[in-house]
């Protein structure tokens, strides 16, 4: 797929790893993919894959014993008309700059509200303060301003809202805030980490809607963090799919339901629950055959061999593949695409 849109962030080779008393184990091992501006970038895998490992590396959040080891994050930024490229690996996780683009330039939503939000404080203290932060307003300015993202988030009641406390909000509420919170900047890049897997139905396809509305209107970047493909479906248009800590295959959205190759991704789709299956086989059909593997060890060559049903032994249990560009934008990581290039 041709995409003019200029480059946002370009991770390369990116390494972050957690060194435990019990081993190291490589939530990231070697990610590379782009994100462009105002596009939405979908990033799937099962728990454990290195999906929110990449988030927090972006945002130079990666809790201890994590750390960077290798790797680029190239932050393309515009001040004041002029160009800018930051490698964010390599700048200081709490210094002016870093906590400067945190928060303001990229902003994160989670899949609890609560672990961002403080239980102490009003939402409107809160997003007023990111705002005062960020944009050096005065009190009653910030306060304005928060009251209208609130309602920019589709908030009931704004004005009553913005002095409520967050135990005081219902789920999708506290979510509609943690959006309000994220936005109040005007972020380049939102990274959203599985921000409606603890809702209802109903209000997630509205906290759904409302993203897609916000992009519109806004014209950031997404990263969307999901295990859900029917979410993938619906918002994202290009996808890139992680097993343990490796991209194994990217691509534009259509691309990936309707062709294609890494036999993870193919394992994926079929995972997911089609219209009219009774729930307990929705339950029984969303996982893909095996367990995922000890992060401790690895197993030899493809990570995904002992799960994988076109295994080719002597080959794939040895050799690690390398990711080959099979068509423009579709790149795989897998010992069957190797000649396609
Ligand atoms: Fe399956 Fe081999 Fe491809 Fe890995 S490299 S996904 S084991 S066919």
């Amino acid at each position: 797929m041709n995409d003019n849109r200029e480059l946002l962030v370009e991770v390369k080779d990116l390494k972050t790893y957690f060194f435990l008393d019990e081993g190291t184990v490589k939530a990231v091992d070697g990610a590379d993919f782009n994100i462009r501006r105002g596009e939405t970038l979908g990033v799937v895998g099962e728990s454990g894959c290195g999906k929110s490992v990449t988030a927090r590396s972006i945002l130079n959040i990666v809790p201890k014993p994590g750390k960077t080891v290798a790797g680029e994050i190239l932050y393309h930024r515009k001040i004041k008309g002029a160009e800018q490229t930051l490698d964010l690996t390599q700048m200081a996780p709490q210094g002016d700059e870093m906590r400067g683009i945190r928060g303001a330039e990229i902003a994160m939503v989670f899949q609890e509200p609560m672990t961002s939000l403080s239980p102490v404080h009003t939402i409107g203290n809160q997003i007023g303060e990111a705002i005062r932060l960020h944009q050096g307003l005065d009190p009653d300015t910030a306060r304005d301003l928060a009251i209208k993202t609130l309602s920019l988030v589709g908030m009931p009641l704004p004005e009553r809202t913005i002095d409520q406390y967050a135990h005081q909000l219902s789920g999708g509420m506290r979510q509609r805030a943690m959006i309000a919170m994220a936005l109040s900047c005007h972020p380049s890049l939102l990274i959203a980490d599985e921000p409606t897997t603890a809702l209802d139905v109903t209000t997630e396809a509205q906290i759904l809607t409302l993203m897609r509305r916000l992009q519109d209107e806004l014209g950031m970047a997404i990263m969307y963090i999901t295990h859900n493909l029917g979410v993938v479906a619906q918002m994202t248009e290009r996808v890139v799919v992680m097993y343990m800590g490796k991209v194994v295959e990217q691509a534009d959205v259509d691309t990936i339901f309707y062709d294609a190759q890494h036999p993870y991704t193919r394992a994926l789709l079929q995972s997911i629950p089609r219209l009219g299956q009774k729930t307990h086989d929705r339950h029984r059909l969303a996982s893909i055959k095996g367990m995922v593997p000890d992060p401790y060890a690895l197993p030899k060559g493809c990570a995904f061999h002992p799960r994988c049903g076109a295994v080719k032994p002597g080959l794939c249990d040895q050799v690690e593949p390398t990711m080959v560009e099979i068509a423009p934008g579709h790149k795989v990581r897998c010992h069957l695409c190797a000649n396609r290039a």
